[in-house]
């Protein structure tokens, strides 16, 4: 692979603006040498791209997705500038072959996965899948989800789990308080607090990282109790005092998916389909449709200002939406520019903020230390916009170059 030289970039660093003119050289995939001002002069041949005007960033990263076995959502989110994402319940299967593919390919984004999640039986997400697959085998596969109950059957879940290539540990908190569909069992049945402590301490025996589904106040003070890591939505209560303080005891952090926040709600159809507008037919329909599975009591405000009210608490906020194939009002990549949107128009989040929470806030919590971060060292996962998306997020939308292992993906 050729060396490549970025010239004359600003450069957004993961964490703050570096440079006004800075030089970035790639080689076999990593980022070898950056100078903030004196132009490089590398010794062997390299592509030159000259970057004056643009803004150079770490590739974006999705904290919260599904991939299932859908390698076209990685082949679109790398179109967004996104390199990787998070995968927080998957069939291993799937996610074997899924990343076997990403080892190859240098034009789909990075997978980093959750393989199953730690599930019950009748409880969360089958109560929903459930309701909504269109799949004919889906019940076959469901049973094969882990049935947890006790703290043999967790340390066989977690051993197995760990050995598929999970990077960390999902749980499932829902008993469908805040949403509106006709549950077989009301509330859907839920872990015990016992249970879910068993599932925490035992990931954290395995040095793996856990995180959990909660839509409500009760279910995320539950989770955080038995000592999660982070939440992977916003709660859809009202932000309250013992909330942050619970989220402080841990030190949590909070991804809070307002794409998917919005889409249940069904809030936010302008900015969708601002999102949406350059998409045809039906990409442009799924993006700007929406799940409208929301109780009409919970709103998108509110999520809004518990978002806001955690992050000036000092609470890490990651981003990241839940995009799937299935989910009405996401888009892989396009949902990652409308959740950081969302993040500045809606939750007082700097333009800088809202980037440091898509790349290097990501890859510090997760402990991914090759990426997210322009840093000679790191891999070559990088985007180029035009303009400066630290003025204003909106720049973010107009991407001139993306890399990743320092490939540049081939422009459509
Ligand atoms: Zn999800």
């Amino acid at each position: 692979m050729f060396a490549t030289l970025i010239s004359n970039a600003r450069i957004f660093d993961g964490v703050s603006v570096v440079s006004e003119c800075g030089h970035v050289l790639i080689e076999s995939g990593r980022i070898t040498q950056i100078s903030l001002m004196e132009p490089l002069s590398p010794e062997s041949p390299c592509k030159v791209v000259d970057a004056s005007g643009c803004t150079l960033l770490p590739g974006l990263i999705d904290a919260h997705m599904h991939v299932f076995q859908d390698v076209q959502l990685l082949e679109i989110a790398m179109r967004y500038g996104v390199t990787t994402v998070l995968d927080l319940h998957n069939e291993p299967e799937w996610f074997k072959a899924i990343n076997a593919i990403t080892r190859q390919r240098n034009d789909v984004a990075d997978v980093k996965s959750a393989c199953y999640a730690a599930t019950i039986k009748n409880g969360w997400p089958s109560a929903i899948v459930k309701l909504v697959s269109q799949e004919p085998d889906i019940d076959d596969r469901i049973a094969k989800w882990p049935d947890l109950t006790d703290k043999k059957s967790v340390e066989e879940y977690v051993a197995r789990t760990k050995a598929a290539g999970a990077s960390f540990i999902k749980l499932m908190q829902e008993d469908g308080y805040t949403i509106d569909l006709p549950f077989p069992e009301v509330p859907v049945p839920t872990p015990s607090f016992e249970l879910q402590k068993c599932i925490v301490d035992t990931a954290h025996e395995n040095g793996l990282l856990t995180l959990a589904h909660a839509l409500s106040n009760h279910s995320t003070l539950l989770v955080l109790k038995a000592g999660v890591d982070g939440l992977a939505h916003v709660s859809m209560d009202p932000v309250t005092d013992e909330l942050i303080q619970a989220f402080k005891k841990n030190n949590a952090f909070l991804i809070p998916t307002l794409a998917i926040n919005t889409s249940c709600s069904g809030a936010e159809q302008e900015s969708r389909e601002k999102f949406a507008s350059d998409l045809e037919g039906e990409e442009k329909e799924h993006l700007c449709g929406c799940m409208h599975i929301t109780k009409k009591e919970f709103s998108s405000e509110t999520a809004y200002e518990q978002v806001i009210a955690l992050k000036e608490a000092g609470i890490d906020i990651l981003c990241g939406t839940d995009t799937s194939i299935d989910l009405k009002g996401t888009r892989s990549g396009a949902s990652v520019h409308h959740e950081l949107w969302l993040y500045v128009n809606r939750c007082r989040f700097t333009p800088l903020e809202a980037l440091v929470s898509a790349t290097s806030k990501i890859a510090d919590r997760f402990g991914f230390s090759d990426r997210g971060k322009i840093e000679e060292g790191r891999l070559a996962d990088l985007v180029l916009v035009s303009g400066d998306p630290v003025q204003s997020i909106d720049a973010l939308r107009d991407i001139k170059g993306v890399w990743r292992n320092g490939e540049r993906l081939a422009q459509k």
